[in-house]
């Protein structure tokens, strides 16, 4: 029988004892990290990129070497506490999944130590992001060769344990390829510097009683007395057998040994890697690519090896699956112009072929002998070369490669439940030999309706291939194996490797087959020097030699084990969440980008969309377990009365309901939509965050902030007739300390003084009459502008309300000014959803009876304008009607503007609102061009969130993130001007810079308008 009330909701497990006793322990060693073992802690880390699942019992996020070293001392006084190192957690595997603690050093050990621009190497900790590292070193010319498509969020720490690597792999090589040394610590906590060594050496080290000298001893014995079977056993290809690296653990004349090379792709097995010293290239002074079409992707592959003999420095493809959905995604505002249609014909395969030179001269040369090739095969219909375009410029070459680094992303935004997943989608085999294997495995996926995307790095023979199953269905996950077994029989048969690039994690069940037994007993031999114990990653890679453990295989416990206990209307309820498949593209660490506030703010998984979606998930999972239908408690859920509700609020503390770990959760979401637009496959926290605080609030008291949030829009219009009255009580201090206590708000903005209602009183603006306007002919109605009030810039900046009145008026138009109707954005942020479906309906019922007259709607702030388009569709569904609001660029857009010769005094720099940013990617480049219509000139910056956020940044307790939040991007970019040349669109915006600098930006309206009139 279905609840109709939300329940408490017990967490499943608590840390085991022991691992509660380890923890109790660090708390009391010298460890200066954080360590986190709630659940919903827990469960931010329990997934990746893959299919799997694992619960660990605890995070621990060390801020030093030392840190680590007190992690492994003591860990040796508690058996079978084991661990995973983690950094941006993206493998596609479950390489960094343990069901003991996770060790993740990217929230502090994230610094760059030293960069020797002379001697071209860096130093690193092991947190610090590919970008981040590429960002410090482009002012010196240099950046971090190995390439991959996670670059924003993947760590150097991982990307050493994976011996990450991708485009222009045959040139730059891998990770490993780049080490120059390690700081690492062992399980039991000693400290390991390791860099290449002389054999003479390396054998009177192997003589020593130390760790380092037992470490050398069994490399050497296995690599040197080994030397012909590992030979024999490694493939000759880019990609060579990683984990562990045998071969390259000795140079070529066998005249140095490393063991920084066998710890290089490790996958956290043998130890902790705590800092890099890494070897930097320099960058390419002259770069072209040259984006080629092909009527079939099977065209794409055959014709890829020719590009390589012809020198390219990489040739990445993508099919035509990809192709269609990048069509689709926001991406694609940005490429379009690089990869035309061609006439009559459909662009099914693509190779995006990259070459570099010292000097423009030998560039063109290699360019200009492609062409003559690709001319004649477009001349003589060979090949499937249907067309192709050059680009030389930077900033569109990283647009497209940005396009083919979303391709993952992409393909996971597959409509319907089966979705591309991650288990034979690194295959690497020697590129001759690729489309031959390409057609085979198609016709393995094809024998059982498989529906499935390609892309890759054709020059180095890997391909990135992602089957679409259902793995809620378990008939479905099933296949996992079966397909796995298969596709590791056909790499062998061509002679290649199942881990092309993204290593093993739960395929480590394969390992002993491609090492063989005599090289995978020598692994265990290398695993049992480092880690005896196996308490680094067990079951990954391969156990010591001598232990019964087992390895982790692909048939372990899987999401959709979890995932498929949810009814499927719940899941499909709350489908945005389900979604999620761990990609990590929510961390991306670039603070100019509009992801995720609060993740970069925080560096806490859990708030972030990927944590959000997770403790989404187990929400509903645990409902669902206690018979609880939340589609129910949404419509005819109870609200239990106020007594209950006090008492279970007075007994929050006590109670260990998991329903406080996600409301903390949701809590630190800023609402600011980037994650609906940005997310690859748009999971959008702020629609099932609002629908999540409406059920918990059936249960729990609503703090007084969201009462007073979700009826601003009621509250502004009344306080707007005294103005002058309220705003002297609100520059008290004594009221703002009553308000922060009893409300905790703080900075409360002031009324417009005088009133928008003063302002425009006895203007025709201010006189709408339905009946009048429909009795207008058509001619007159095209005069006439409607402006769509909402409570922010109609209560709070009635003067740019105002100058929008003028400025229509100055182009030529007679604007009326609709009456105030709340919009119900603040409700729906507070999760007030019954009342904001009434707000919407008599808002949508009122501009629907409007619309039919054709006349313009308009308004100005984007956060309101665009709740009509996204939230207004959601909840009203066929009734929300056709009405359309524009935002003043749009109107503008339709319109002819005057010209205005151009002045230095008309230069501008623009700051976009980040959800218009997002929702509307082309927003800025569309200012911009109407500026430059009458004369201005704007700049766009590139900047992240400002931290206001609607109210989040006039809570107290949000005020010193959403401070931190602007410290970000823009504290910075504005100093760079005088706030008379800054505009922005959004009130938030506006308020947040001047609250902090202390003046107030203006919209781009009003800078037209000055400049117009
Ligand atoms: C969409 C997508 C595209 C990808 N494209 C590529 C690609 O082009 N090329 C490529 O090579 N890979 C790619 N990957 C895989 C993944 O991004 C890489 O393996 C990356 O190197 C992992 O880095 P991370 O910081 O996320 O590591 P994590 O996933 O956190 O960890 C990866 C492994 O390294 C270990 N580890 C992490 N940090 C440490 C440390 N400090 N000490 C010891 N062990 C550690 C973990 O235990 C784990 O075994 C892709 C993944 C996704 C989701
Ligand atoms: S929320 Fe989106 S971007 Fe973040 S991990 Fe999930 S799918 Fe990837
Ligand atoms: S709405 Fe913004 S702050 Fe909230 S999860 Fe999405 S990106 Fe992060």
């Amino acid at each position: 029988m279905p609840q109709h009330e939300l329940p408490a909701l017990d967490v499943e497990s608590s840390p085991q004892s022991n691992y509660q006793a380890f923890f109790s322990a660090l708390r009391r060693s010298e460890f200066s990290g954080d360590i986190e073992f709630s659940y919903a802690s827990r469960l931010s880390v329990a997934t990746d990129n893959s299919i799997y699942q694992a619960l660990p019992q605890g995070v621990v996020l060390p801020k030093s070497v030392a840190d680590l070293q007190v992690i492994g001392e003591l860990a040796s006084q508690f058996e079978d506490v084991a661990f995973s190192a983690r950094g941006g957690g993206t493998g596609t595997n479950g390489q960094s999944l343990t069901s003991g603690i996770i060790v993740d050093v990217s929230r502090h050990m994230n610094n760059i130590l030293e960069i020797n621009p002379q001697e071209r190497w860096v130093k690193v900790q092991a947190g610090v992001v590919k970008d981040q590292l590429n960002d410090a070193l482009r002012p010196y010319g240099l950046f971090f060769a190995p390439d991959l498509s996670t670059s924003n969020r993947a760590t150097i720490g991982g990307m050493v344990n994976t011996d990450a690597s991708g485009q222009g792999s045959l040139v730059y090589g891998k990770t490993s390829d780049h080490v120059l040394g390690l700081t690492s610590v062992l399980a039991d906590g000693t400290l390991l510097e390791s860099s290449p060594m002389s054999m003479d050496e390396a054998k009177k080290v192997a003589e020593q009683k130390s760790t380092t000298g037992r470490l050398v001893k069994q490399i050497l014995t296995t690599c040197v007395d080994k030397r012909q079977q590992i030979l024999a056993k490694f493939p000759r290809m880019n990609r060579f057998l990683t984990g562990y690296d045998l071969e390259h653990a000795l140079s070529d004349d066998l005249s140095t040994v490393d063991i920084s090379r066998v710890i290089a792709g490790s996958e956290g097995s043998l130890a902790f890697v705590a800092e890099a010293k890494l070897n930097v290239t320099p960058i390419s002074k002259h770069k072209a690519l040259v984006n080629i079409k092909y009527d079939s992707f099977e065209s794409a592959l055959r014709h890829a090896p020719h590009m390589v003999a012809a020198k390219a420095t990489s040739v990445e493809t993508v099919d035509s699956n990809v192709l269609n959905l990048a069509k689709q995604d926001i991406i694609w505002h940005q490429v379009k112009e690089l990869i035309k249609e061609v006439e009559n014909k459909e662009v099914l395969g693509l190779n995006m072929v990259e070459y570099n030179g010292d000097s423009e001269d030998e560039l063109r040369e290699k360019i200009t002998l492609l062409c003559a090739n690709l001319d004649s095969a477009l001349d003589s219909n060979e090949g499937g070369v249907i067309g192709y375009q050059i680009t030389y410029d930077n900033a569109d070459i990283g647009k497209i490669y940005a396009m083919r680094k979303k391709s993952v992303g992409l393909l996971g935004k597959t409509k319907g439940r089966k979705k591309p997943l991650a288990f034979v989608e690194d295959t690497g085999v020697p590129p001759e030999n690729l489309a031959d294997f390409i057609m085979e495995f198609r016709a393995l996926l094809d024998a059982r309706n498989l529906h499935y995307g390609m892309f890759g790095h054709v020059d180095a023979g890997v391909l990135h291939v992602r089957p679409a199953l259902d793995m809620c269905d378990p008939e479905q996950e099933a296949m996992i194996p079966d397909i796995s077994n298969e596709v590791s029989a056909l790499v062998a048969k061509y002679g290649g490797l199942l881990w092309g690039e993204h290593g093993k994690g739960y395929r480590s069940e394969y390992a002993p087959a491609f090492f063989g037994e005599e090289l995978y007993t020598e692994l265990r031999k290398i695993k049992a020097a480092f880690d005896p114990l196996n308490k680094m990653n067990p079951g990954k890679i391969c156990t010591p030699i001598d232990s019964h453990a087992s390895l982790v295989t692909v048939g372990d416990v899987k999401r959709g084990e979890f995932d498929r206990q949810i009814p499927i209307a719940m899941r499909d309820a709350f489908a945005p969440a389900m979604n999620c498949n761990g990609n990590g593209l929510c961390f991306n660490y670039d603070t100019t980008s509009t992801m995720c506030p609060s993740s970069k703010i925080t560096s806490d998984r859990r708030h972030s969309p990927k944590g959000r979606a997770g403790a989404m998930r187990e929400w509903l999972r645990l409902l669902a377990n206690k018979q609880v239908d939340v589609n129910l408690l949404e419509v005819q859920g109870k609200t239990q009365n106020f007594l209950k509700r006090l008492n279970n609020t007075m007994g929050k503390a006590q109670s260990n309901d998991f329903s406080h770990e996600v409301l903390e959760v949701m809590d630190g979401c800023l609402a600011c939509k980037a994650c609906s637009s940005q997310c690859p496959v748009s999971v959008d926290v702020p629609t099932f965050r609002a629908r999540f605080l409406s059920i918990y609030y059936q249960r729990y008291m609503r703090p007084a902030k969201d009462y007073l949030v979700g009826n601003i829009e009621a509250m502004a219009p009344l306080m707007a007739k005294t103005p002058r009255l309220i705003n002297a009580f609100l520059k008290q201090q004594w009221m703002n300390k009553l308000i922060k206590k009893t409300v905790g708000y703080v900075d409360t903005p002031l009324l417009s003084s005088p009133s928008l209602k003063k302002q425009l009183a006895g203007h025709q603006a201010g006189q709408f009459d339905l009946g009048s306007l429909q009795a207008l002919s058509a001619n007159e109605r095209a005069r006439k502008v409607l402006i769509v009030q909402d409570p922010f810039t109609s209560f709070y900046e009635a003067d740019l309300l105002h100058d929008l009145v003028k400025l229509i008026e100055c182009l030529g138009y007679e604007p009326i000014l609709l009456p105030f109707m709340p919009n119900g954005k603040p409700q729906h942020v507070k999760g007030f959803l019954k009342e904001f479906a009434s707000t919407a309906k008599d808002s949508a019922d009122f501009l629907n009876k409007l619309a039919p007259l054709g006349i313009p709607m308009i308004g100005v702030d984007p956060s309101l304008v665009l709740c009509y388009r996204d939230e207004y569709n959601k909840v009203l569904g066929e009734t929300r009607g056709s009405f359309e609001v524009k935002l003043v660029h749009e109107w503008l857009a339709t319109i002819t503007l005057p010209e205005r010769g151009s002045s230095t005094d008309s230069q501008y720099a623009f700051f976009g609102h980040c959800t218009e940013k997002t929702a509307l990617p082309e927003s800025e480049k569309h200012w911009q061009q109407l500026f430059q219509r009458v004369g201005m000139s704007l700049t766009p910056i590139s900047v992240g969130c400002c931290g206001m956020a609607g109210t989040f940044g006039h809570e107290a307790s949000h005020l010193e993130q959403s401070k931190g939040i602007y410290a970000l991007s823009w504290e910075k970019a504005i100093a760079k001007f005088d706030t008379s040349k800054i505009l922005a669109t959004g009130y938030s915006c506006r308020s947040q810079v001047a609250r902090i600098e202390g003046e107030k930006p203006k919209h781009p309206l009003q800078a037209m308008l000055a400049h117009l009139s």
